[in-house]
């Protein structure tokens, strides 16, 4: 049997019960006046289901998505976007002021967003930039982690921005490598546009790992909010302590468990190889401009592309009214811009903005 998650959480947190809720409690009976809700239905709310609070964790829905993603009711944590699952971890894991954190910049920017508003010290093990991309240096990550005592390390795969995708044999060496020291948080945000297997398949194996699921991505339900943290049941526990006590809006579980409904998602998996596809041919459109310099291998649903000129390129997709991402700000990244895959009018609209830069701009 693996170690205890409890040797990593939070030493002053250990014993902390949380908040309980008027929900929490398993109580029974017919007449609720336990939670000073209001006996009567707000006048705009036809289906006069809003005057209740919600449940903290709403069982359908958890085990959808346990369903979905293939694991136990029990290590699925449901929360608003998996930016909360994020701040959850750091809470949970890293006292504040002192805890330590891994990441591998350029990076999605909110592990050390919240790493800052907690006042966890981030640890930056920069990508490493060759002929098969910008890659994480795993064994660099995991020495740093070990050198410092840094209770968590995040890695994000497919990698935001950097497309890059890490084989599981990996990850399950580096949890090895860390096991009962540190934990690796995996964020697979983009993982359904990649098919590749998840990293929850070494959860059984290794309690270190959690691993981060959203469904703003490839499930398109941004403004909906919902994400989730799968991990091992004590560590779902753990970070349930720490979690608001009514995460989840009724109306926000009703709309994602109809778009999870199984014809629905069927709709939805089906656009995932016309994305590939796109990716693709958006790729060897940019490939074959005078003003790009790298487009590099990707398996999310953007592109990384670097410019001999990102300002002129920039300029000249804001003229055409194309907003990109610009990352001109992040280390390693000043002449790159990260483009999602739009539809493919969108995409035209890209590669018809940048023809007009010709090879004056590479100058
Ligand atoms: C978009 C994104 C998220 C945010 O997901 P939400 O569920 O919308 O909070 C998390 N991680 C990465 C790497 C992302 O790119």
């Amino acid at each position: 049997m693996s170690m205890t998650i409890d040797a990593l959480l939070r030493e002053d947190l250990r014993s902390f019960g949380g908040y309980k809720s008027a929900r929490s409690e398993a109580l029974a009976g017919s007449v609720w006046l336990n939670a000073n809700e209001s006996a009567w239905a707000n006048p705009a709310d036809a289906s006069g289901q809003l005057r209740r609070y919600p449940q903290p964790q709403p069982q359908p829905l958890c085990a959808r998505l346990a369903e979905l993603y293939g694991v136990a009711t029990a290590q699925v944590l449901v929360g608003r976007g998996s930016d909360e699952g994020i701040d959850l971890l750091l809470r949970a894991f890293c006292m504040p002021g002192q805890g330590r954190v891994v990441i591998a910049p350029p990076v999605f920017g909110m592990y050390a967003v919240c790493a800052r508003l907690h006042g966890a010290h981030v640890l930056q093990v920069p990508l490493r930039d060759g002929p098969a991309g910008l890659c994480a240096d795993l064994a660099a990550m995991g020495d740093a982690a070990l050198a410092q005592g840094a209770s968590l390390l995040f890695l994000c795969t497919p990698g935001n921005p950097s497309g890059e995708l890490l084989a599981l044999e990996q990850i399950a060496a580096l949890a090895s490598r860390l096991r009962g020291r540190c934990l690796v948080v995996v964020d697979e945000a983009y993982l359904e546009y990649a098919g590749a297997p998840s990293a929850t398949m070494l959860l059984a194996e290794y309690d270190n790992i959690a691993v981060l699921r959203t469904l703003s991505k490839a499930h398109a339900l941004a403004a909906a909010r919902v994400g989730c943290v799968l991990a091992g049941a004590p560590l779902i526990e753990a970070l349930r302590r720490c979690q608001a006590p009514y995460p989840m809006p009724q109306p926000v579980v009703e709309a994602t468990l109809a778009a999870l409904a199984p014809p629905v998602l069927a709709l939805s998996r089906s656009r995932l190889a016309a994305v590939a596809d796109l990716r693709g041919r958006l790729a060897d459109g940019l490939r074959s401009l005078a003003c790009v310099r790298r487009v590099y291998p990707a398996s999310g649903n953007f592109l990384l592309v670097r410019f001999f000129d990102a300002d002129a390129a920039f300029a000249a997709l804001l003229t055409a009214g194309v907003v990109v991402r610009d990352m001109r700000a992040l280390p390693q990244l000043g002449d790159a811009l990260r483009i999602t895959i739009g539809s493919s009018e969108e995409c035209r609209r890209v590669l018809a903005a940048l023809a007009t830069l010709g090879a004056e701009a590479a100058a």
